[in-house]
């Protein structure tokens, strides 16, 4: 099959556009045009592109693809109106996407890899492993698509779907370049927010690439024992390695990290877990979101009630922490990362 594949167009940078084109024999400004085409317009097919010679188009079809993406299912919550999508990508693999509206401008989460191979606990994307990566056009498609469904502009990106970003470096590393570059959707890197479970050498290296995106650090568990009970990727890497990461992502970017940490009843919301998250985020310029873990059917967890979370909210906030707790939405559409792929493949499989 190698050879015949026709080249996934929407993942090349504009430069390497431009030599895609001298290579064809055609002029480097095509590829502005189709770029345009592809990263503006939004345009799903060579069809569309009225302003390249009809040769051309038919060249373009034959060697390279924009690839496809099919909804299978949009979800609109009767609660606070955030639509879940469940895609199909061309190899059949099903990721999902959500838009959530603020106030202040519409926010889309994103996929990064079909399924995961992190294995924490209480998520639903992980149970049946990583399928595989997704590539940069993919991961662009699904804000596209969304934006053209649901005719809305998409001003801020969460990276917080299914997959761990960090475990599909390059991948991710170029949808970021190519999602804030101006001549794409532009998108500021300032309204980008990435999440991951730890993955120690690609903080350093992702710090090292001048962007100015939010890093979210997932850690669930203020003492590296408690981590290691949620999230198997601390065995790997230490609590201590993993905020000396972020330490240097601050130091790096100046941008303050957002901890991240799901309440879960009797696991990680007493007060000695109170305790410990208050002497570890003391003096560090952050900010620590409480997400009441989302209950997963095939996972026993439990969140605390409203009142208690809010007392853990409370005390950690009189000693000084920036913290929040994330507004639960669409709780009625499977709002929880990878529960709508998890029932859609179980229900197909049957
Ligand atoms: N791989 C990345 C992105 C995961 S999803 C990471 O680990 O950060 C974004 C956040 O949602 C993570 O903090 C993740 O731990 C959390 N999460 C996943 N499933 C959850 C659930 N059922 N309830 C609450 N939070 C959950």
């Amino acid at each position: 099959m190698q050879g015949q594949e026709k080249k996934d167009i929407a993942s090349f940078y504009l430069e390497e556009l431009k030599e895609e084109m001298e290579s064809m024999g055609e002029k480097s400004f095509r590829a502005g045009q189709i770029y345009q085409w592809i990263h503006q317009k939004l345009a799903d097919d060579f069809s569309e592109m009225t302003n390249l010679p009809v040769a051309l188009r038919e060249k373009l079809d034959a060697g390279y693809e924009i690839r496809k993406m099919e909804l299978l299912r949009r979800q609109v919550s009767r609660i606070d109106g955030t639509n879940k999508f469940l895609f199909s990508l061309t190899d059949g693999n099903m990721i999902e996407s959500v838009l959530m509206k603020y106030k202040h401008g519409n926010s889309v989460c994103i996929s990064s890899q079909a399924g995961c191979r992190m294995g924490c606990r209480f998520c639903a994307s992980t149970l049946d492993g990583l399928a595989r990566n997704l590539t940069a056009s993919e991961m662009l498609r699904q804000i596209y698509r969304i934006q053209k469904l649901s005719q809305e502009r998409v001003s801020n990106v969460v990276v917080m779907g299914s997959g761990e970003p960090l475990d599909n470096y390059d991948n991710f590393v170029r949808f970021l370049r190519m999602l804030s570059d101006r001549n794409g959707l532009n998108v500021s890197q300032r309204n980008i927010t990435a999440s991951t479970c730890g993955i120690v050498p690609g903080i350093y290296r992702l710090a090292k690439e001048n962007f100015q995106i939010t890093l979210a650090l997932s850690l669930h568990g203020a003492s590296q024992e408690k981590r290691k009970e949620l999230m198997p990727i601390a065995n790997q890497y230490h609590l201590d390695e993993v905020l000396h990461a972020c330490d240097d992502y601050f130091a790096a970017t100046g941008r303050r990290i957002t901890f991240e940490y799901s309440l879960v009843q009797g696991v990680n919301d007493t007060k000695e877990d109170e305790d410990a998250l208050i002497s570890l985020l003391n003096g560090r310029n952050c900010h620590l979101n409480l997400i009441p873990v989302n209950p997963v059917r095939e996972r026993k967890y439990r969140r605390p009630d409203k009142k208690s979370a809010n007392n853990f909210k409370n005390n950690l906030e009189k000693h000084g922490i920036n913290v929040t707790i994330r507004r639960e939405l669409g709780s009625d559409i499977d709002g929880a990362c990878g529960q709508l792929r998890r029932r859609t493949m179980i229900s197909e499989a049957r």
